[in-house]
């Protein structure tokens, strides 16, 4: 039987999009940026991001898989669905939910940074630094999170519990 235990407060997380809005809107104003997010977990996430973001901005989406069926990463990266949009001589900025390993974040930016963008910036929701296997820089950070498997927020474990509205820790 599993039980939820709330990490992160939709209220924190709202706050925290909302700041995370506010600086991107800063750096990015002028420079109509391209946001790629990682699916699945980035939806609910970047659809938050883009309307406290309010200044124009393009949108593509980009899916790979790292984590089988459970709660541990595979190490493999595969990718599974592309960008169509694109890239060489935009400002892209990779929209992650969660920076784990760092395996999925280090695949997509050699993925991009080979289609020339103008720049290639990072930034998360969730930073989880326990698990780092390979270091990668993150430019836009939500919240360090502990050693925890987590969902809700687009977040899933075995396609569950993605709609939650808080980031909850899942426990058997
Ligand atoms: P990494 O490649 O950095 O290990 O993991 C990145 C991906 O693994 C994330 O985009 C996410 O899909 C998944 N992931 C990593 N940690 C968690 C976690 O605690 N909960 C869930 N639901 N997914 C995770």
């Amino acid at each position: 039987m599993n039980k939820l235990k709330v990490l992160i407060s939709k209220e924190e997380i709202e706050k925290k999009v909302t700041e995370l809005a506010a600086e991107l809107r800063e750096d990015y104003h002028e420079k109509n940026p391209l946001l790629i997010g990682a699916l699945k977990g980035c939806f609910v996430f970047m659809s938050d991001l883009v309307r406290k973001l309010d200044i124009p901005v393009e949108v593509d989406f980009i899916k790979v898989s790292s984590y089988g069926i459970g709660t541990h990463s595979s190490g493999k990266i595969k990718l599974e669905h592309g960008t169509k949009t694109p890239i060489e001589g935009r400002h892209v900025l990779v929209i992650e939910d969660i920076v784990d390993t760092g395996l999925t974040v280090r695949f997509l930016l050699d993925y991009i940074s080979r289609r020339k963008p103008a720049s290639l910036k990072l930034c998360t929701l969730f930073d989880k630094p326990s698990g780092r296997v390979m270091a990668v820089p993150i430019d836009y950070m939500g919240f360090t999170i502990p050693d925890a498997f987590v969902i809700g927020y687009g977040l899933d474990f075995d396609e569950k519990f993605r709609y939650l509205p808080d980031l909850c820790i899942l426990e058997d």
